[in-house]
């Protein structure tokens, strides 16, 4: 993801907090350049994204939805002016705080599973972290529900 109004060592400090591990590639114009990825040994139990497929399930060191969200919700929170870009079918551009609350929801239920299982499973449901918000620390703010 490309993140905009952020330092990395922000960044940092918001994986370390969750306790997974952040790449950080080559920033492009003002952006930064990260990637997340599941750490086993300080979050064995959440956050890890799984593909599910006509082969089976397959976990993989991937970041599943719950994880992302909690990242992104601790930047909109440290700054509601940043901006981020995820590579996500096709690009989803979050513009501040409140255009992310308001877009999550609908990201949440991108279908990920082939059409034959009726799209299943969706982004969030991608993983078991056995949660029911959209994140683990963290959930929509009660002023953005709908
Ligand atoms: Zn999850």
């Amino acid at each position: 993801m490309y993140v905009w109004g952020m330092t990395e060592s922000q960044l940092q400090e918001i994986a370390d907090n969750l306790g997974v591990t952040i790449r950080f590639g080559n920033p492009k114009g003002r952006a930064l350049s990260c990637t997340l990825r599941w750490n086993r040994e300080k979050t064995p139990d959440r956050y890890r994204h799984m593909s599910i497929s006509y082969l089976g399930e397959r976990n993989t060191n991937s970041v599943c939805f719950h994880g992302h969200f909690d990242f992104m919700y601790e930047v909109f929170d440290r700054n509601p002016d940043a901006r981020i870009r995820t590579g996500l079918r096709g690009n989803i551009n979050y513009h501040g705080r409140e255009q992310f609350f308001e877009k999550v929801p609908a990201v949440a239920r991108i279908p990920l599973g082939a059409p034959i299982m009726g799209g299943f499973p969706s982004m969030i449901e991608s993983c078991d972290c056995g949660a029911f918000g959209y994140g683990i620390a963290h959930d929509i703010p009660s002023e953005y529900r709908q």
